[in-house]
């Protein structure tokens, strides 16, 4: 990144910018947030991600886009394929890239030693092509840990699936997983 770059994050969860925020601001480079989280399961889930997202970033002076999309039924065909989610995140976050002037982006799903880095990287890849933006590419996995544990020392709300429908009927967590007073 050089001066006058600038950097948008397509980012997931609170808990998983908590870590990718430190490595920015240490290194003195500024980033807006984009959350565009359009399968997350179910709305009062998404409605919490995003809430818990907008206190952290209120909190580290971060802009914070909110695409508002909740299409859970436009989902149900889509939903054991995580290629066609991290396509439509990705492709979605470097089309505002570029339509809003961002020189760079990137996302919080390389953080995540749970999501299939390499699919990201060439979706990202290809994403920066078609939209003529960069791809910042950092491979964040080693930081995952460190990341969960500055959430939970922050007391910040750590879902305990990664969001879609399929994905919460799966967990092994299931029976723990409650939405009353969200
Ligand atoms: S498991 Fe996660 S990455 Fe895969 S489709 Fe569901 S929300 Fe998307």
């Amino acid at each position: 990144m050089k001066k006058n770059d600038s950097l948008l994050i397509q980012t997931c969860c609170a808990p998983c910018l908590i870590y990718i925020n430190k490595y920015f601001k240490t290194r003195d480079i500024s980033y807006d947030s984009l959350y565009y989280n359009p399968n997350i399961h179910p709305y009062k889930e998404y409605v919490h991600r995003f809430t818990t997202l907008e206190s952290f970033c209120k909190e580290e002076n971060v802009k914070l886009h909110h695409l508002e999309s909740f299409r859970q039924s436009d989902w149900e065909k889509q939903l054991d394929n995580c290629d066609f989610c991290y396509k439509l995140r990705i492709e979605t976050t470097a089309k505002f890239a570029k339509e809003n002037n961002y020189t760079h982006f990137t996302t919080t799903l390389l953080i995540s030693p749970y999501q299939q880095h390499e699919k990201i990287i060439k979706i990202a890849n290809e994403m920066a092509d078609k939209y003529n933006v960069k791809f910042l590419y950092i491979d964040f996995r080693p930081f995952y840990r460190e990341g969960q544990n500055m959430a939970r020392d922050h007391g910040m709300y750590r879902q305990k699936y990664c969001g879609c429908i399929n994905s919460y009927n799966s967990s092994k967590f299931k029976d723990k997983i409650t939405f009353e007073n969200k």
